[in-house]
């Protein structure tokens, strides 16, 4: 990388909006170089799922159309969004996804529920998948793609696509083939083992970005790691490049054209989370990679003047710490967003009482975590209770079932810090500081639910998508199951995140509005960067990745056309 190096245009941040961007400006015959803060490059996208949702997207025979969709969203949003923004996500989502496949990136449409399946307008086809990756096409750049955290695979070691989570999590007929095939194929990958630990075999988020960066490194775009914006630089009326920094030199970097902001949210900056959330919380209850998403492009945008939306909340993820196996001092993130709402299993607030459906979308859930703690400050954390049916069955968190880790085997130093245990549940009560006789009365509530498969408080398992995570041989209602077989088990559970939803407001070209709603000149921010096009909604798997996806391919086309 030289100090005063010039390109069309300067993609900053290397996750799904930042490679999307760089992808499209290869195509389009423009220069672009992507800065990446980290030393690792993918982002948050390279450790997700993955998932990109795409409405209309007509990559396979269905009827889905954009009114269709159009009514999804309407019925969705429930506050004042950009409708203009709406419609170009709309309209453009489809063209990203057919431009995908037409590079050959293998997108396939995955069976799932939108989020609010009894909306008008719902779907059940709308999240694509790409297929696996082979990482070592990467060649040097193998190593350096950002892994999924260990504890999103199979023994922290096997990378597992979707298929095999589903087949594994609910224990599937089969699950032992699913697991024996993995551990086969990462064992007999000799060359690979003599490098490392890292399973070759991108899945889920890792696959998307390794089909995304294998076309761009092809096409020749520079990708600077350890490369930080620092500011905007503005000259004649329009942003003109960046000041970036790299182990604490600074340098310019021109953009001839225009400069596509792609890096991320704010979840990793407090005082950032003091300003704009209603209940900030904690940084450490984020499960976005540490300390890499912290608004700093928000920030160089804001000295411009750019203006903000949507701040006031996460994509939420209820998510639960535990200790990492081998140094205890030091504990991780583990999302818990399908394990609330399995059978067996309550969650309650700390007066003991439900506060809504647990097995409703983990944005649905956690925004509920929010208002309960807003409204009367027993929440945040919540408690999920189970049983012990319930625990030999079913993840909590980072917490194996017991059939994988029985209780002797948990580390001694986890009870009744991040586990607790009694026969009884006035005695669970009594450990965890909520009331027995609620917790009682909301037990024996649930068990009645389980027998009659009714939830009259908040429809616990009443559509597709709850059902999607339940237990299909639990009848009437599979996501409700008698809690009933001592001992009892709670473990708290955080409002965690996935990422920022609100940023700096742009238009449907993705240009960077200021307080007038004037576009920035040459300036444009996609990703978690920019306001969520869906306001503080999250339509269905893939909401966060397929408008980061969109709006930075628009972007890109945005400026191909000025180029011009
Ligand atoms: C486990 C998990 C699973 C998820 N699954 C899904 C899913 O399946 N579908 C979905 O839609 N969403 C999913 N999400 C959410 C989704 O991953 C994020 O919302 C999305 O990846 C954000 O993409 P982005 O490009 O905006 O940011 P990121 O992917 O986070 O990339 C931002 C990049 O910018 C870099 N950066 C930050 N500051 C600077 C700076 N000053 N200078 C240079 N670079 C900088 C960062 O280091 C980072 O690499 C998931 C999240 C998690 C944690």
């Amino acid at each position: 990388m030289s100090a005063g190096a010039s390109f069309d245009v300067v993609v900053v941040g290397s996750g799904a909006a930042g490679a999307t961007a760089a992808l499209r400006a290869a195509e389009r015959g423009l220069s672009v170089v992507i800065l990446e803060k980290s030393h690792k490059f993918g982002g948050t996208s390279a450790t997700s799922g993955g998932v990109i949702w795409v409405p209309n997207h007509q990559l396979s025979a269905n009827d889905d159309s954009r009114e269709q969709a159009e009514a999804y969203l309407g019925a969705l949003i429930r506050r004042p969004v950009r409708r203009e923004r709406l419609a170009a996500y709309l309209d453009a989502a489809p063209r990203l996804a057919h431009w995908l496949k037409s590079l050959g990136v293998p997108l396939q449409v995955a069976t799932w529920p939108d989020y609010y399946p009894d909306l008008p307008g719902a779907r059940a086809d709308r999240s694509l998948v790409c297929e696996t990756f082979d990482g070592r096409l990467l060649g040097d750049h193998f190593l350096l793609m950002r892994e999924q955290y260990s504890r999103f695979k199979v023994m922290n070691r096997y990378a597992i696509d979707l298929a095999e989570f589903f087949a594994l999590s609910t224990q599937a007929p089969g699950w032992q083939w699913v697991f024996l095939k993995m551990a086969a194929r990462y064992w007999a990958d000799l060359g690979t083992r003599r490098l490392g630990r890292r399973d070759r075999r991108f899945t889920q988020g890792a696959a998307l970005m390794g089909h995304l960066y294998w076309r761009i490194f092809a096409r020749g775009v520079p990708l600077w790691l350890e490369c930080a914006l620092e500011e905007l630089v503005v000259r004649e009326g329009r942003v003109a490049g960046v000041v970036a920094s790299r182990f604490g030199r600074r340098f310019e970097v021109e953009a001839r054209r225009g400069v596509v902001l792609a890096a991320g949210g704010f979840e990793w900056n407090q005082a950032l989370r003091e300003r704009f959330l209603p209940l900030p919380g904690r940084i450490y209850h984020s499960s976005t990679p540490p300390h890499q998403n912290r608004g700093e492009a928000l920030l160089a945008a804001e000295a411009l003047g750019a203006a903000t939306e949507h701040t006031d909340s996460l994509w939420w993820m209820p998510t639960m710490d535990l200790p990492i196996t081998a140094a205890s001092n030091f504990e991780e993130i583990h999302q818990a967003a399908f394990d609330v709402g399995r059978p067996g299993s309550v969650c309650v607030n700390r007066n003991g009482v439900r506060f809504a459906n647990e097995a409703a979308s983990y944005d649905e859930f956690g925004a509920a975590m929010v208002a309960d703690q807003l409204a009367n400050g027993a929440n945040a954390p919540c408690w999920l209770v189970f049983d012990s049916r319930f625990r030999r069955r079913w993840t909590a968190g980072g917490l194996l079932p017991s059939i994988l880790m029985p209780d002797w085997k948990v580390p001694r130093d986890w009870w009744d810090h991040y586990l607790f245990r009694a026969p009884t549940l006035a005695e669970l009560a009594a450990k965890i500081g909520v009331p027995g006789e609620a917790l009682e009365r909301t037990v024996a509530n649930m068990n009645e639910y389980a027998r009659t498969g009714v939830d009259p408080e908040f429809g616990r398992g009443g559509n597709a998508y709850d059902r999607m995570f339940g237990d299909p041989a639990q009848q009437p209602n599979p996501c409700l199951g008698p809690i009933d077989r001592p001992p009892f088990y709670a473990v708290p559970i955080q409002v965690g995140d996935l990422g920022t939803k609100g940023g700096l407001a742009v238009d449907a070209a993705a240009r960077v509005l200021d307080g007038e709603g004037r576009p920035i000149s040459g300036l444009y921010a996609a990703g978690n960067c920019a306001a969520s096009p869906f306001g503080d909604r999250y339509p269905g798997a893939g909401g966060t990745i397929g408008p980061a996806m969109t709006f930075a391919y628009l972007a890109v086309d945005d400026l191909a056309a000025l180029a011009r």
